[in-house]
């Protein structure tokens, strides 16, 4: 049985005092659900802030059941690339987990397959989890080649040369990051599924259904519920809406409840 997971990606989003106001709520929010719900220790949480929280972040998460990630990193351990911070800085950090491949950063600044295969290496290289985001954009979708895109991200990053127990798969379609325009549990179901079949290929079939996958595009506390209770859907990559704590806990209390719902 996969442990769901859901992790909040800041974005480029919160000062130091707002950042600790968030975390407040979080924790204080997350004693709460626990007391309400039996199995909220089995639900792991992420949260990944802008690079100058990661330091006190991980202060702030310190003695909680919060985990920390960094939203990109370089491949290289160090040199002269200004501007950039190296996964074992990352590391140093406190954190446990890096986003690779966030279709904003597909987007804004042209990172592609060869690019990420050597981020996601990197991370592992770290010590580092990998949360590697795949998804198509509309286009994509309306020309029916969703499936293409997602094999395409996929097979040129992720090997069997990578551990699957360091690696996360975030499905988040373009077209619903940000947009208010979730999939609906099927559309998002039938991804996954077909995520999982590319990662029994790449692995076997016992290791592809170790890997959680997780949706993310305009995940509320509206719609969560739905898309936790999918077969192939693991947890959440939330953005807009880990930017409020209630929101984000309300999402975590429904993945908690999903998860005691189908043991
Ligand atoms: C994201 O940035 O990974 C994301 C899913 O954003 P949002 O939830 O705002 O759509």
């Amino acid at each position: 049985m996969r442990t769901p997971l859901i992790a909040g990606n800041w974005k480029m989003n919160n000062t130091l005092v707002e950042a600790r106001e968030l975390m407040t709520g979080i924790t204080e929010g997350i004693d709460d659900v626990t007391a309400s719900v039996e199995r909220i220790t089995g639900v792991e949480i992420l949260v990944c802030p802008p690079v100058h929280l990661l330091f006190p972040m991980a202060k702030a998460i310190a003695g909680t059941p919060i985990k920390m990630g960094a939203q990109d990193g370089h491949y290289e351990t160090s040199g002269a690339f200004t501007g950039e911070v190296s996964m074992p800085m990352i590391k140093e950090t406190g954190a446990t987990h890096v986003i690779v491949g966030h279709s904003e950063r597909r987007q804004y600044f042209g990172e592609d397959g060869p690019l990420l295969a050597k981020k996601v290496r990197a991370a592992i290289k770290a010590g580092l989890t990998a949360v590697y985001c795949v998804g198509e954009t509309l286009a994509d979708r309306e020309s029916d080649r969703t499936r293409d895109v997602i094999e395409k991200h996929m097979t040129g990053v992720i090997a069997s040369d990578i551990p699957a127990d360091r690696l996360v798969i975030a499905y988040e379609p373009v077209w619903a990051i940000g947009t208010g325009k979730t999939a609906t549990p099927e559309q998002a179901q039938a991804v996954h599924a077909h995520i999982r079949s590319l990662l029994s290929s790449i692995y076997d079939s016992s290791t592809a259904n170790s890997v959680r996958i997780l949706y993310g595009g305009s995940v509320k506390p509206g719609n969560s519920a739905g898309l936790m209770a999918q077969p192939d859907i693991d947890g959440a990559l939330v953005g807009g809406a880990c930017l409020s704590a209630s929101d984000f806990v309300c999402i975590i209390r429904s993945a908690a409840l999903s998860a005691v719902s189908s043991s």
